[in-house]
């Protein structure tokens, strides 16, 4: 599709698809497409393929340091794209974003199999470390973040931590199959479920 730059758009609105474009600021990816998380002026970053929108109202800003939890939607390598849906200046004040947007989680540490870190459907605890680029990078190297609900995915079912060998992993609870990652101190916390349950209320 050809990009219109300078254009307004409103939330949800369709700007390009992922083959042709980075999902930048304020935007999120949707299936192929990358969309418009608020209502602004659409900007492309031509040298780095990357679409992005000026919010035009005060939209709730995602900086440096705030923090963020969101689904893990794809992988691309040991990349995760992650569909943002909350965000906190504290870790203890919640908002919940109007529209998601998609930021880039990286893993804490070399690995050969990303799986062991995160996976796709999981959700993750982190905190924004960089807007390069106009793209909200995000980590979760810190103890605090990390994954905060995996799905068996033999099953499906929500998996729970367990300890074994001196460490923590995922266990499923029907099936017994268990699963690493990096876990965050709030996996399975009630400040997650009710996050999660409110997602789309
Ligand atoms: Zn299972």
């Amino acid at each position: 599709m050809s990009v219109k730059e300078n254009v307004s758009v409103t939330p949800g609105e369709k700007l390009a698809y992922i083959e042709e474009f980075l999902s930048g600021e304020n935007t999120y990816v949707d299936g192929d497409t990358i969309r418009s998380s608020v209502e602004g002026i659409v900007k492309v970053d031509w040298v780095n393929r990357i679409i992005y929108v000026k919010p035009v109202k005060n939209a709730i800003r995602l900086g440096l340091g705030t923090q963020v939890i969101g689904t893990i939607i794809n992988l691309s390598g040991v990349f995760g794209y992650v569909k943002i849906f909350f965000a906190s200046k504290d870790g203890k004040t919640w908002n919940r974003l109007k529209y998601p947007q998609t930021g880039v989680v990286y893993p804490p540490y070399r690995v050969t199999d990303v799986s062991k870190v995160y996976s796709v459907k999981d959700e993750i605890y982190g905190i924004i470390v960089s807007t390069k680029n106009r793209i909200l990078h995000l980590s979760i190297r810190d103890r605090e973040y990390g994954v905060v609900k995996a799905l068996c995915k033999y099953c499906g079912e929500t998996m729970h931590v367990t300890k074994q060998d001196g460490r923590f992993i995922l266990k499923c609870g029907i099936c017994q199959n268990t699963q690493f990652r990096k876990i965050s101190p709030l996996y399975g916390s009630a400040i997650v479920k009710k996050l999660l349950y409110n997602r789309y209320q």
